[in-house]
């Protein structure tokens, strides 16, 4: 199902107004987690007002280490759906189990599947029953073909809306938290008829490699990026640092309107 021959053309899949594969570039946004509903809110705006697509915001933090700050949880996805509904931008959250997966459904437009849980394969068949495009990043150690059928899972109960995020893998390289897979982008774009986005903050973790990065996914044919924003850095609960603050974003925003999307 997810493989490049068992359909003609490239998937397109639409939330809102918003096209992933189509011929425009998707910027979703916001920050690494929803932390009150004044900070969602600014974020939110900041994020329509630089020309972003979608407003991201986590309220499950399923953390490498389980001490930092993990998430409001229900409270938090209220306060990120009203952002949403106030800037008029569809929304996405991970999901981390079928119980957050069932609150996700009454409160966003898109769920996330993280790295740490790409091989969930009771999550994946939960999503893969409900009818809600779906965000599958990839496992920091999974190869293509694991990732590929990790989709596999989620289409072969019935929900044909995915879209894969490459988000770096592990590597010997210690410069950035993990090495982003460039190729993995013309590897899936080869394999899959599914779009692919790219994760650029998650990959490097290092605030200043994160625009250079997004412009390669994009030259590299990527259908999107996801970025981490917070508007007030320095006051960020979780991933500060691989976060762009509001002037950097929107400087983001304006050197990719003048990156032609490559189809
Ligand atoms: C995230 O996007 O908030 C996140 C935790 O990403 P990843 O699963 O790629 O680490």
């Amino acid at each position: 199902l997810v493989c490049r021959e068992s359909k003609n053309g490239r998937t397109i899949i639409k939330v809102g107004n918003v096209e992933f594969g189509g011929s425009t570039l998707v910027v979703i946004a916001g920050p690494c987690a929803v932390e009150s509903e004044e900070q969602i809110l600014t974020a939110a705006l900041a994020v329509r007002e630089a020309g972003g697509n979608v407003l991201r915001g986590g309220a499950y933090k399923p953390g490498t280490s389980p001490y930092p700050f993990q998430g409001l949880k229900e409270e938090g996805l209220k306060y990120l759906n009203e952002a949403g509904r106030i800037v008029e931008l569809p929304i996405v959250t991970e999901v981390i189990n079928e119980k957050t997966l069932g609150y996700a459904l009454k409160y966003v437009d898109i769920v996330q599947i993280g790295a740490r849980n790409m091989q969930n394969f009771s999550l994946l068949k939960a999503v893969g029953q409900a009818n809600i495009p779906v965000i599958l990043k990839r496992g920091y150690s999974a190869t293509i073909n694991e990732w590929l059928n990790a989709a596999e899972y989620i289409m072969a109960e019935g929900n044909d809306k995915v879209i894969f995020c490459e988000r770096g893998i592990s590597s010997f390289e210690t410069a950035t938290r993990y090495t982003l897979d460039i190729s993995a982008v013309p590897v899936i774009k080869s394999k899959s008829h599914l779009p692919i986005i790219v994760d650029p903050s998650c990959s490097s973790c290092v605030n200043k490699y994160i625009i250079p990065l997004a412009k390669a996914a994009v030259a590299a044919g990527a259908d999107g990026i996801m970025v981490e924003m917070h508007p007030k850095l320095q006051d960020a609960l979780s991933d500060g640092m691989q976060s762009l603050d509001r002037s950097q974003f929107l400087e983001l925003c304006n050197q990719l309107m003048a990156i032609e999307k490559v189809t």
